[in-house]
């Protein structure tokens, strides 16, 4: 059985292609810029060779269509014909309050996906575009949706209801959903594979932070709450995206500075959180290195971002009633050492510890930082969505 996931974004799109019998991949990258004249594929061959290609892409099918020529070609490819290609896994970001699993793609489910793309504007179109366009190239392979919202669909609605009139949450669907489900359900997981103890009898904290960012409250298995809302722009602050925003600053901003709704999202999704705060970078790796040679906004811009996980971490461990696992995973979180460290700072008080002999110069392994005199875990565990869509697509095309 061969499965092809996908993830399909605004301008990229990242593929890996797994022989489940075999337990390997037979070709994994990603296509970069797409829509743009100077696009390019990244890709890595079956042995581990890694090879660029460039290419003028300018739409989803015909990145995709690049992507299957790769994948079959003689010198880079894993698979000898499309022929082989037993199933598809998409990830698909928001499956609003209509999935709560992963599920065969069907003319119903593509209705509903659409139905969402309202409240998902950037990612749901992308996803779709895939969708469709693996259909023309593949027709007749099943494939199937993995959201990034349905794993936070357990949440309580003391959880997920906004304090806005009721009747508009149902006419508009305006609530609490989380994104990063399935990183936030794969890392939960394989952690306590990793320190042997029974998913269903733990207090979990899970910190995806990338880019984007989000952490998740679990507790015996379910999700309780996670920081991420309507939209992927609530909670801890991120890369471009503000967090948590006092609504009246909003209102107020689009007063002052004449802005219309497309200005003010774009403004807070686009220009704020560490690039706005520190006007560095939006990278991790560049404002650490900023703050180490003496960039004080860069390093008041880290000290937001960390405080910020730390205010969450305090408020899940309430709202969970104690705390046995702490997980750290996203590219900040499995590898900037100085972000965990200081999120963890002074937090005995919770048992929360790192042990820097552990934590200093940790990268993208999966290792228990915490020493073993504290009762929470604390651990790095990278994340690995395409795993999870592929174990999920199996699952759905294996039903049937
Ligand atoms: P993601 O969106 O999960 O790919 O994460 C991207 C973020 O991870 C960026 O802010 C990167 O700077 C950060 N990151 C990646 N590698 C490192 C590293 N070695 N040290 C610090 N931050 C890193």
């Amino acid at each position: 059985m061969k499965i092809l996931v996908l993830n399909c974004g605004s301008s990229s799109i990242k593929y890996k292609l797994f022989d489940i019998d075999s337990k390997t991949t037979l070709g994994q990258g990603g296509v970069e810029k797409v829509g743009m004249t100077d696009s390019f594929l990244k890709h890595e061959t079956p042995s581990g060779e890694k090879i660029v290609l460039q290419k003028e892409i300018l739409e989803h099918g015909a990145g995709i269509a690049f992507i299957l020529e790769t994948l079959t070609s003689k010198e880079y490819g894993g698979i000898s014909s499309l022929q082989e290609i037993n199933a598809i896994g998409h990830r698909v970001v928001h499956g609003g309050e209509k999935f709560n699993k992963s599920v065969l793609i069907t003319d119903e489910v593509i209705k509903n996906i659409e139905a969402c793309i309202d409240i998902a504007p950037l990612h749901n179109p992308p996803n779709l575009a895939g969708i469709r366009a693996m259909a023309k190239l593949i027709p007749g392979v099943p494939q199937v949706a993995v959201f990034d919202t349905t794993f936070h669909q357990t949440m309580p609605p003391h959880a997920y209801l906004y304090g806005i009139p009721y009747t508009l949450y149902k006419k508009y669907g305006i609530r609490r959903y989380g994104f990063h489900g399935t990183s936030h359900r794969y890392v939960s997981r394989r952690a306590c594979e990793i320190l042997n103890v029974k998913y269903e009898t733990q207090k979990i904290i899970s910190l995806h932070i990338g880019n984007g960012a989000s952490a998740t409250a679990i507790a015996y298995g379910k999700v309780i709450d996670t920081s991420l809302g309507f939209t992927p722009i609530e909670g801890l602050l991120m890369g471009t995206r503000c967090g948590d925003l006092d609504i009246g600053a909003a209102t107020y901003l689009m007063d002052k500075e004449n802005l219309d709704t497309k200005a003010a999202s774009d403004l807070l999704n686009k220009q704020s959180g560490l690039l706005g705060l520190s006007e560095a970078s939006s990278d991790m790796r560049d404002l650490e290195k900023a703050a180490s040679e003496g960039n004080l906004q860069a390093q008041t811009a880290l000290e937001v971002f960390a405080y910020r996980i730390k205010k969450y971490i305090g408020a899940y461990a309430a709202a969970l009633g104690g705390l046995d696992v702490l997980i750290f995973t996203g590219g900040i979180g499995e590898n900037s050492w100085g972000t965990r460290s200081a999120v963890c700072k002074d937090m005995e008080f919770f048992d929360i510890e790192i042990d820097e002999t552990k934590n200093d110069g940790l990268r993208g392994k999966e290792t228990v930082i915490s020493p073993k005199s504290r009762r929470v875990k604390v651990i790095v565990v990278p994340t690995d969505e395409e795993f999870m869509i592929a174990e999920d697509t199996l699952k759905n095309v294996t039903r049937f």
